[in-house]
This record gives C-alpha cells, sequence and structure tokens, in this order.
C-alpha cells in the first residue's frame, strides 16, 4: 500500500474526480477527509470507502470561505492528530463570452477556483509545517496552459493555480512539503456532461479533436494523485503535471 495510514483531505471529493481520488487513496490505505459543499454529498463518498472497510469521514465547507477553510483543516487534525495530504480539487466550470460575463460570475469562478485553493493550502500548510511533512496536489487543467474563447474565468484560474503551485512547491520544499499539479484534459464528468447538455460542448468533436481519441476517465487521473501524494514522485515539486490524452501538444490539422 502506497499511502498507508496517511491522512488525506480531499475537497469537491463529492463525485467526479475528486470521489475517485478519495477512493484510490482508500484503496492505497490512506484515511479519508471528504469535503464538500453539503454534508449528504461528501458523506456518500465516505460511506463507499467505510462499507470496503476504510477510515473516512466528510465534512461540509464551501472552499471560497476561508473561515470554513480554517474550521475543515481544524476538524480533519482534531478527529486524526495531522494533516499529510491535501487535494484542491473542487472547482466549478464557468463558460461564458467575456464581453458578457456578469462580475458576480468572474467572482464566483475566481473565488472557488482559485482562491479556494490558496485558502485551503494556507490552512493545510500551515499544519503541515508543524509537521515538517506534507503533500499537496493541486486539480488544475489543461486550460491552464492553452486556452479557449470564453474561459476567462477558468482558464485565469487554473493559470494562476499553476503559478501558485511552483511558488509553494519552492517555498515549502525545504520543510518537506511537495505541491504539485495536475492537468487534466476532458474528463467524462457531470462537469463535463453538463456542458455538453447545454450545448456548450459537443462530445463527437472532442474525441475528434484529441489525439487519442476519446475523453479521458476519472480513474487515469486518480492514478496519477496517488503516484504524486506517494514517496513514488520523492523528488519532484512544483510541478504540473498534464493527463490530457495529448490534446495540448497537438499542433496539426484535424481532418
Ligand atoms: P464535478 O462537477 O463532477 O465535481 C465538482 C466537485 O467540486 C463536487 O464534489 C462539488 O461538490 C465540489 N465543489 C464545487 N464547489 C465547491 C465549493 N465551493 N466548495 C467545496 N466543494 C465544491 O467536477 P470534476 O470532477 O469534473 O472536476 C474536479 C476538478 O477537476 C475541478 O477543479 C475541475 O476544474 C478539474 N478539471 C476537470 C476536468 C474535466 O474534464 N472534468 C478537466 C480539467 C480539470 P458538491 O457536490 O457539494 O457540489
Amino acid at each position: 500500500m502506497k499511502l498507508k495510514d496517511k491522512v488525506a483531505l480531499v475537497t469537491g471529493g463529492s463525485r467526479g474526480i475528486g470521489r475517485a481520488v478519495c477512493l484510490a487513496f482508500a484503496s492505497q490505505g490512506a484515511v479519508v477527509a471528504v469535503n464538500a459543499t453539503t454534508f449528504e454529498g461528501a458523506d456518500k463518498t465516505a460511506g463507499e470507502i467505510r462499507k470496503r472497510g476504510g477510515r473516512a469521514i466528510a465534512i461540509k465547507a464551501d472552499v471560497a470561505d476561508p473561515q470554513q477553510v480554517n474550521v475543515m483543516v481544524e476538524k480533519v487534525v482534531n478527529e486524526f492528530g495531522r494533516l499529510d495530504i491535501l487535494v484542491n480539487n473542487a472547482g466549478i466550470s464557468m463558460a461564458k463570452s467575456s464581453a458578457e460575463l456578469p462580475i458576480e460570475d468572474w467572482n464566483r469562478a475566481i473565488n472557488i477556483d482559485l482562491n479556494g485553493v490558496f485558502y485551503c493550502s494556507q490552512a493545510a500548510g500551515r499544519q503541515m509545517l508543524k509537521q515538517k511533512s506534507g503533500n499537496i496536489i493541486n486539480m488544475s487543467s489543461m486550460y491552464g496552459l492553452v486556452v479557449a474563447p470564453g474561459r476567462a474565468a477558468y482558464s485565469t484560474s487554473k493559470g494562476g493555480i499553476n503559478a501558485l503551485t511552483k511558488v509553494l512547491g519552492v517555498e515549502w520544499a525545504k520543510d518537506n512539503i511537495r505541491v504539485n499539479a495536475i492537468c487534466p484534459g476532458y474528463i467524462m464528468t457531470e462537469l463535463v456532461t453538463d456542458l455538453i447538455d447545454k450545448g456548450i460542448l459537443d462530445e463527437a468533436k472532442l474525441r475528434k479533436r484529441c489525439p487519442m481519441g476519446r475523453l479521458g476517465n476519472v480513474d487515469e487521473v486518480a492514478k496519477v494523485a496517488v503516484f504524486l501524494a506517494s514517496d513514488d514522485s520523492s523528488y519532484i515539486t512544483g510541478q504540473t503535471i498534464v493527463v490530457d490524452g495529448g490534446w495540448s501538444v497537438y499542433g496539426y490539422i484535424i481532418d
């Protein structure tokens, strides 16, 4: 087991990529604190882990609220005595033309997708600095590296996460805290099916555009999170690992 008895907190663990990360961590022996905006949502994943014989708790918190974030981290430390791994996974999509984007929508996306990552990293980092050990994994996006029209708030957040990953990686390296990011391409979750249902994305076109000819699945991201959380990546920090089926490096004509 690669994460035996490690205490992990995963934000946005009720479904999609976050849920897959929670289950993968638990299968590697981690104790998992599952966060979501509702207790019921978080506890669905935590319950699945407990049913499989693992240890997990659910914590309701909005990552965009620094006070709730501090209470969340306190709860984990009170319950398990430490915090070894934080996965900043919670996020929302925001696809609207920049000229039309209401300022409230811009602020909401930046608050959850970017500020939330800093609030959680700061709260967890303070505990990890005391422990002199820790591991933070940020769920960024290939849209933090390459961009698309109508994704101003999303890409700005994800690009910010990539920069924050580098800063915290170098700032906390001497304290034995590693900080890395994963940049997924299109992964089949509710976040993507929602955009397909609204007609913002076309699934057939997405497949065609991707060199691998398909969307990714959540387990393909979770496996990378396990790698980054474990000692298998012990000399890696400040990095972004792209998991996109070749999407972001493809520069030729689409047939
Ligand atoms: P989903 O929409 O399926 O899940 C999002 C998760 O985030 C849910 O658990 C949701 O909880 C939680 N969440 C949303 N807002 C908050 C908040 N304010 N506080 C706490 N939790 C919150 O998304 P995905 O699984 O697809 O995406 C997960 C991450 O991966 C996101 O950061 C996303 O940007 C990133 N990503 C996804 C890609 C994809 O193709 N799917 C591609 C690239 C990056 P609740 O149930 O309470 O709403």
